[in-house]
């Protein structure tokens, strides 16, 4: 591999040999002195060294967050100073948005216009919308049966918290770990994913500028099975709090029976994309595109199972395919980009063995299912991949595949193709197209998902709870259900006689 030409971006971010990490305030190297490789997806060449943490690493941050939790000036901070930390920081997000979209876009292969109209806002919005929480966590007086008891409860933090994120949307995951938990008076240890290190360590120099104290938010890049294995075992860490696949959140959740450490689990999905025919087709099939190809696919809620109706079956079926194949498929950094590579050599591997074992199983592909070649063959890139005559049982129906590749399941009526959409391990989200109130709201009622949208797809907002039912995890994202996932409730006697 050779290392690429550093790209032209604003700060000397790159030029770090190695990218170090930070532990209590300060940016080092690995106890170890290993470091690792991170890659840029659209070329395949080497972009930054990062230094690889371990077990090592992770004791030294997890007594750094455990001091800055207990004596620091960080639990003596008022509310509102808190509140206001996260508004700093939010605003240096959004005055380095060139910055980091191009650093997103780098290490994770997505289409800069995405990186910067979406990812990087987003991520300044999440951490704006919870800061407003930190003034606003209250306890509650209760109303006791005892004579002359005054009897009430107070939210404090939970203490150390190790997080845990994947790489499909490496800033924002970071956003949705750290603000809450932040808010709400928490120290951390934040694990990013291998393949994406960089866009958290650069959010962690914007958080040592905009003043929290040191060792309030510590960042240790490195490897699943070892930083992200003794940071879930260790004994000090009060709560762990994991995006990623279901394999692992089922590994985490036994290692954290052990110190019965507090875990919060958000977990993959198989989502199911419903077409009635009396949607409105046009947006229907533009949300059916969005649904599965937006990030690459590579989006835990990807409505990766589309159920259309048979009467609209073959119309809907050309429309997607002809917006398939108008997808520009692309480096991330072209801004005309829809759709960048997949995320590492991996990935391309995984959803490349499912293509073949759709094809093996005896699904048709309608459009896509290879690879771009020309001048972008070096990427990791797949090309919108769309399988037709599919049963239910087949694998490509029931597995995250965790790329652009949709199956297209027709039904007959409503109580079908719930209980089909049902059929899954998953319960994350679900899309509903249909102009008919009662019918949209039947059927939202009756499938099993955390998140359904109706006649839209993938919309996220700070302020709207977000969490898998079934396999697909425990607890919610975002909105004030959050807070409860971060605070512990200490209720308080006092004798008044
Ligand atoms: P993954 O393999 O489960 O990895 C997620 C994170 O866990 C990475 O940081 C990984 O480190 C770390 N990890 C791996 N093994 C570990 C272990 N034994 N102990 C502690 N940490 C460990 O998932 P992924 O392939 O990166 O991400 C894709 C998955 O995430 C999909 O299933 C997707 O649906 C899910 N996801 C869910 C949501 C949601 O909100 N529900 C959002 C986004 C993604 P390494 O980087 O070194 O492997
Ligand atoms: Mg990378």
């Amino acid at each position: 591999m050779t290392t690429q030409a550093t790209p032209d971006i604003k700060s000397p971010f790159l030029q770090q040999q190695p990218v170090k990490m930070l532990i209590g305030g300060q940016w080092v190297e690995s106890a170890s002195g290993k470091t690792f490789e991170t890659m840029n997806p659209s070329t395949g060449e080497v972009l930054a060294h990062v230094a690889e943490g371990d077990s090592e690493d992770v004791n030294r941050a997890v007594a750094a967050a455990r001091k800055a939790f207990e004596s620091g000036p960080w639990p003596k901070l008022t509310p509102s100073q808190r509140g206001r930390l996260l508004l700093k920081l939010a605003d240096l997000i959004e005055q380095n948005t060139e910055e980091l979209a191009q650093l997103e876009t780098l290490d994770n292969g997505k289409p800069i216009k995405y990186a910067k109209g979406g990812d990087v806002p987003l991520t300044a919005d999440h951490f704006r919308y919870f800061a407003g929480w930190a003034t606003k966590i209250e306890g509650e007086t209760i109303p006791v049966s005892i004579p002359n008891m005054f009897t009430y409860t107070l939210r404090e933090p939970l203490g150390v918290v190790g997080q845990i994120i994947p790489w499909n949307f490496p800033l924002q995951m970071a956003s949705w770990k750290l603000a809450p938990a932040l808010t709400c008076g928490n120290t951390v240890i934040l694990k990013p994913a291998e393949q994406t290190p960089l866009t958290a360590l650069r959010l962690g120099e914007l958080i040592c500028e905009a003043g929290f104290p040191a060792g309030v938010v510590n960042i240790i890049p490195g490897f699943g099975e070892t930083a992200g294995a003794a940071l879930v075992a260790h004994p000090d860490v009060d709560k762990i709090a994991f995006t990623g696949s279901t394999e692992v959140g089922k590994k985490i959740a036994r290692v954290c029976t052990d110190t019965l450490k507090k875990v919060t689990l958000e977990l993959g999905g198989k989502s199911p994309n419903i077409i009635f025919p009396d949607a409105d087709m046009k947006f229907a099939i533009r949300g059916a595109l969005n649904a599965i190809y937006f990030n690459q696919g590579e989006v835990c809620t990807a409505g990766s199972r589309l159920f259309i109706h048979s009467s609209v079956y073959d119309q809907v079926m050309s429309g997607l395919s002809e917006g398939a194949s108008r997808m520009k498929v692309g480096v991330g950094l072209d801004p005309t980009t829809d759709m960048g590579p997949l995320v590492s050599q991996e990935q391309l591997n995984r959803v490349t063995g499912y293509i073949e074992t759709g094809k093996n199983e005896g699904a048709r592909i309608i459009t896509g299912g290879e690879r771009p070649g020309g001048d972008i063959a070096q990427g990791y890139f797949m090309r919108p991949t769309i399988f037709d005559g599919v049963q239910d049982e087949m694998t490509i129906a029931r597995e995250e595949i965790f790329g652009p590749v949709v199956v297209a399941l027709p039904f007959e009526d409503v109580e079908e193709v719930a209980t089909r959409a049902n059929k899954s391990i998953y319960g994350l989200a679900a899309g509903v197209w249909t102009n008919d109130v009662k019918k949209a709201h039947k059927v939202a009622a009756a499938l099993k998902a955390g998140v359904v949208w109706v006649n839209t797809y993938n919309q996220f907002d700070a302020a709207a709870p977000f969490g898998g039912y079934k396999q697909s995890g425990y607890g919610r994202e975002m909105g004030h259900a959050v807070l409860d996932a971060y605070t512990q409730t200490k209720t308080v006697w006092v004798n008044l006689r």
